[in-house]
């Protein structure tokens, strides 16, 4: 239940953007932990910060026409959702995948606010993307298709304007031919306009890794502030994207041994702790199957086409492939084996019910918001560093990397405390994020 104030704002966006059940979804969590501060906070109220919050700053709809490799003139739906600057340039990343649309972006932008704001650096929120799928396409198409897309968004986009990166669908490939074409078209080496470029082109080492590193490290702060660890631990991740490899990585490197892996086709489960190389090879380099990790593998390793990842017994959960891919029955069964902690490397990946599950069993819950936070400040590195000519150690960036996660672990569990709700993260994360947005958006006037 929402105070009467909340309600008519929410009733207001529910009015406002009809048949976006995920941007709905984004913005009642969000208005759940903001009952304590309204109370606390009325300037907020007087300023209408939250019905401002709610409405993007700007949203651009495009055509992206390409030929394929048959000669065909194929059309797909391009997005960009420039939603809060308050805190610095748009930032966020682009999603190909079928299931894009507008109330996709938007609920993916809503959550980038808060959590570019939890990072501590200069950026706003942004994302985009497009309903073209990638897979089974040739190079030559996602070229074609990438140039297309880049030719409109051009632009809106700058280093001081809008920043966008990769996401489902958009890796080191596509990041290559939608930077090309950015320079192209403007005639100028502004590397500071993408995030995720390739190492000898302005890209920063550790960004590969950020998002899935910094969803292992928040998980393992959350077992250290409960006096635990990964040590031994049975570790169960969804996907087998950018996210959910290098999450495999990481909990590895801290001790933890990681036991499935997935696809949008099934799942894998490998007791003796998934083969990373393996893995990246199937799917980094051949762009295959994860069926295949099962057939290649060998020694006990199985596919499983239906079910859920989640069936698997393990102590710590890494949802990292897609939205709402972890539900109810999922959260139950969870807890049913005894789950400790569940960290999310996608955004919005546990549905609000199956939260709801692991808040009643006081399973440690890290939302989006904060433990995929890592992917987002990597890139902020990527620009200071595109900024300064400079480009880091693997080293020197992990350990900012760590030390920007490990403070975002604190500030939301100081906030949490400071609302009265020791260890809701989600809560912590929800109000931090949200306080320093709505103060700028109030320092700055009504714009
Ligand atoms: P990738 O495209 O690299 O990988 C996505 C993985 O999730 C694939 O294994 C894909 O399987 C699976 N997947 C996608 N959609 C579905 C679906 N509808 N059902 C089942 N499986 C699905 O994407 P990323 O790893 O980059 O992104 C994963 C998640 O992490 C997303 O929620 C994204 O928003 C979030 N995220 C990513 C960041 C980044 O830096 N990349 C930063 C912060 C968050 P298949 O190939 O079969 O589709």
């Amino acid at each position: 239940m929402l105070d009467s104030t909340l309600q008519a704002t929410y009733d207001q966006v529910l009015h406002r953007n009809p048949g976006e059940p995920e941007f709905h979804q984004a913005v009642r969590e969000v208005f759940e932990s903001l009952e304590v501060v309204q109370s606390r906070h009325p300037e907020y109220q007087d300023h209408s910060i939250l019905m401002r919050l709610c409405e993007p700053e700007r949203q651009i709809i495009f055509r992206v026409p390409w030929v394929d490799d048959d000669g065909v003139v194929q059309v797909n739906r391009g997005f960009r959702v420039e939603y809060n600057s308050a805190l610095g340039p748009y930032k966020g990343g682009l999603r190909f995948h079928p299931s894009v649309n507008l109330g996709i972006v938007k609920f993916l932008g809503f959550e980038q606010i808060f959590k570019n704001s939890l990072t501590g650096l200069p950026i706003g929120g942004g994302k985009g993307g497009s309903d073209f799928d990638p897979h089974g396409r040739s190079d030559g198409e996602i070229m074609r298709f990438c140039q297309s897309f880049m030719t409109e968004l051009h632009r809106h986009m700058g280093e001081y304007t809008d920043v966008p990166a990769g996401d489902i669908g958009v890796g080191a490939r596509e990041i290559g031919y939608l930077f090309g074409q950015y320079k192209r078209l403007t005639n100028r080496y502004e590397a500071g306009v993408l995030t995720g470029k390739g190492l000898d082109w302005g890209g920063s080492l550790v960004r590969k890794e950020a998002t899935g590193y910094g969803a292992a490290i928040f998980a393992d702060e959350m077992l250290k502030a409960n006096g635990s660890s990964f040590d031994g631990r049975r570790v169960a991740v969804s996907g087998s994207g950018n996210v959910a490899i290098y999450a495999i990585e990481k909990v590895r490197q801290l001790g933890g041994i990681p036991v499935t892996a997935s696809d949008s086709t099934g799942y894998v489960v490998d007791e003796n702790g998934v083969d990373l190389a393996l893995l990246q090879q199937i799917k980094e380099v051949e762009r295959g199957r994860i069926v295949e990790y099962a057939e290649r593998r060998g020694n006990g390793a199985r596919f499983v086409a239906n079910g859920s990842v989640w069936d698997v017994p393990v102590d710590i959960a890494l949802p990292c492939a897609t939205q709402n891919e972890l539900n109810v029955e999922d959260a139950r069964t969870l807890v049913k084996n005894g789950v400790l902690a569940v960290s999310e490397g996608a955004n919005m990946p546990c549905t609000p019910e199956a939260v709801a599950v692991f808040r009643e069993a006081d399973v440690r819950y890290g939302p989006g918001k904060a433990a995929n936070a890592g992917g987002v400040a990597t890139s902020a590195l990527e620009m200071q560093q595109n900024a300064s000519r400079d480009a880091w150690s693997f080293e020197h960036t992990e350990e900012r990397l760590t030390q920007i996660m490990k403070g975002i672990h604190t500030t939301c569990l100081e906030t949490a405390d400071e609302f009265g709700r020791p260890g809701d993260y989600a809560l912590g994360a929800n109000v931090a994020g949200f306080r320093k947005v709505a103060d700028a958006m109030i320092a700055f006037g009504v714009i």
